[in-house]
């Protein structure tokens, strides 16, 4: 049977109701996306209040059918959001909780596996480059598939700030975080750009003549600002949302958009086996294929040393 025959495009799944599931569902039935969302999490209750909850929204939007459901109900599903996992506490990297969540995870992707799922798979729990991993291998299906949230979330923070130093709506700004979501993430400031013009170029129409300086503030700010956020409310999860949103977004409208999600690397920048975040189109098929921005030498050396620190983890932790 074809896969189209046996797919509910207007369906979606989230896997894990904390803070993180519970926002993007909450952002998904805003969306108009999709018509029917399934909640599940070990936490029965958890699953069917969040439901509950954000049914009484619907009214207020496009119709949908919103219920706490099992894992029968990936079979159909054209997503599967993945959130279910442990999250940082304050002083916590997101590598910290590697363990912990590939257990969870290694109860979650084989459940897929036994009902032949066979949409798109999009992993959001953390460390997310190391899931994604893992749910490539646990879950037998196609690489393309199976894609993380990656950098999405630290370019729009990127965005943001380049948008907000430099006074100007920040979809006008061109420029990506690569690499993991974490603390070896890279700004690919080679390639950044407000509208085509070259980032330097446009700091000095701003007046702005202390390139260097900013560049590192603004890198080292993305990259802090999940520890700043969890210092202050314990958790982050409206970034993530509408990140997560923004990827169903490409995946059920088949958009083809350009996003730093994570997957799987094949050779690329001498990377191999370990899935990473670099710029990909993003569609109903999942990645179709990495966009090779221009980075300098610099930035492949740490995109490299980022892809090594990850893989030295995922080798510790045998699937
Ligand atoms: P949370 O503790 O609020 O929620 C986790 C949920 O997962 C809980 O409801 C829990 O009951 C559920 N769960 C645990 N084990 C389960 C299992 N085996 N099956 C089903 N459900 C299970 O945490 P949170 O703040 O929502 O964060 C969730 C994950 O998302 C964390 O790993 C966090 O680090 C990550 N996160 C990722 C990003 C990103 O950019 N990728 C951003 C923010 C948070």
């Amino acid at each position: 049977m074809d896969c189209s025959e046996c797919i509910n495009f207007k369906k979606v799944v989230i896997v894990g109701c904390g803070f993180v599931g519970a926002a993007t569902a909450f952002c998904l039935m805003q969306s108009g996306l999709f018509s029917e969302m399934a909640l599940i999490d070990s936490d029965q209750l958890k699953a069917e209040g969040e439901a509950m909850d954000i049914n009484h929204g619907v009214p207020f939007n496009k119709p949908m059918k919103i219920y706490a459901g099992s894992y029968d109900d990936v079979k159909d599903a054209s997503v599967v959001i993945v959130t279910a996992g442990a999250n940082q506490k304050s002083g916590e990297t997101r590598l910290d909780l590697v363990k912990k969540n590939i257990n969870i995870f290694k109860s979650i992707i084989p459940e897929f596996k036994k009902r032949k799922f066979k949409g798109i798979l999009l992993i959001v729990a953390n460390p997310v480059d190391i899931l994604t991993t893992v749910a490539i291998k646990l879950s037998g299906l196609p690489e393309n598939r199976v894609l993380g949230s990656g950098t999405v979330l630290d370019t729009a923070r990127l965005k943001y700030e380049i948008g907000n130093l430099l006074n100007i709506d920040s979809r006008s700004v061109h420029a990506f975080i690569v690499g993991e979501h974490g603390d070896s993430e890279i700004a690919a400031w080679s390639s950044a750009n407000v509208s085509g013009i070259k980032l330097d170029k446009f700091c000095e129409m701003r007046n702005l003549y202390n390139y260097k300086e900013i560049e590192e503030k603004i890198a080292n700010d993305v990259k802090n600002s999940a520890y700043e956020i969890i210092s202050r409310k314990k958790a982050t999860y409206y970034g993530i949302a509408v990140s997560v949103k923004r990827i169903c977004e490409a995946i059920v409208r088949n958009e083809r958009s350009i996003l730093s999600i994570s997957s799987m690397l094949h050779g690329q920048y001498g990377i191999e086996g370990i899935s990473l975040s670099m710029p990909a189109i993003v569609g109903r098929e999942g990645v179709e294929t990495f966009v090779p921005i221009q980075l300098n030498d610099n930035e492949i050396k740490n995109l490299r040393l980022s892809a090594k620190r990850l893989k030295e983890i995922l080798d510790q932790n045998k699937i």
